[in-house]
């Protein structure tokens, strides 16, 4: 009797309060609270650690044997990491191609996908720009297919999964518009940056990054290369340069001096959910992504 229990999908109690769910990154833990605000989350990374580089550390390794849902990015940005926690966890539910493996890049479109890699080029996404939870638009169609995948793997909560995400997404909608609205003032601005973690926003909001700080894909600056940056900028400064809370703020600082700080704004973005204050859920966060650009177009 008890082994049929075992082909069963995973059946949470009638509260929805047994289930464990691991997201790679808190985008997506954030993304899981407002559809199941009930469920265990632990989210393996936080807004100060980089995404395509962790330890698998034992803590990691035993939330992800425990999860009925594994909540990723996918795209291979967690290919450096992912695949050693699925094979220590040992957990059938989590493993590539399971219903409990939830890969957020196979829901949308990515950008920037490469035809060919070369050797020893870094994190250059071949498949595409995995950071996409800076576009609302693409944040909207994931959460539709998180609905989905939540309500087929803990089935007696169907309706309420699908009830919450008509709001979360008539909500969203909503900021979205507004979001954008308010942005208006920063089309047409330049920024520099480090990396492609912002290229969805700077697309959506009509931001120009004239110049990455990074030489090749994922290889941190170099003194060199910055200050190929600073003469390409030098002439027409932008207005802000951009780093992420694990990025090293010296090359941006450097830079920002270079160009004269009452031209440039030194700027750290959080490039994802962060764990306490204004940017501590998804809206909140993109509020403070939005306030702090139009920040560096009106300096008053
Ligand atoms: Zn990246």
């Amino acid at each position: 009797m008890t082994a049929c229990a075992a082909l069963l999908p995973f059946a949470a109690s009638a509260q929805g309060q047994g289930l464990h769910v691991f997201a790679c990154e808190p985008e997506w833990a954030a993304l899981v609270k407002a559809l199941a605000p009930q469920a265990q989350v632990t989210s393996a990374t936080h807004a100060r650690q980089d995404p395509h580089h962790i330890e698998a550390r034992p803590a990691l390794i035993a939330a992800l044997r425990r999860a009925q849902l594994a909540v990723c990015t996918g795209a291979s940005l967690e290919v450096g990491w992912l695949p050693m926690l699925q094979q220590r966890a040992g957990n059938g539910a989590v493993r590539d191609g399971a219903p409990g493996m939830f890969y957020a890049a196979d829901q949308v479109e990515l950008i920037d996908k490469r035809a060919s890699v070369g050797f020893n080029e870094g994190d250059v996404h071949p498949e595409g720009n995995p950071h996409f939870q800076l576009d609302p638009a693409r944040m909207a169609g994931v959460a539709q297919a998180l609905a989905l995948r939540l309500a087929q793997i803990d089935p007696p909560q169907a309706a309420a999964y699908a009830s919450r995400h008509a709001a979360w997404q008539a909500d969203w909608q909503q900021k979205t518009a507004q979001w954008q609205q308010r942005a208006a003032p920063l089309k047409g601005q330049r920024v520099v940056c480090q990396h492609a973690t912002f290229a969805y926003l700077w697309q959506w909001l009509g931001i120009q990054q004239v110049a990455d700080m990074e030489p090749k894909p994922g290889v941190p600056p170099t003194p060199s290369h910055l200050q190929a940056v600073l003469t390409r900028v030098q002439a027409a400064p932008p207005v802000a340069v951009v780093h992420t809370l694990y990025q090293d703020q010296q090359p941006a600082q450097w830079l920002v001096r270079q160009l004269g700080e009452g031209k440039t704004t030194l700027l750290a973005l959080p490039s994802t959910v962060t764990d306490d204050g204004a940017s501590a859920t998804l809206d909140g966060w993109m509020d403070s992504l939005i306030a702090a650009l139009l920040k560096t177009t009106n300096p008053r």
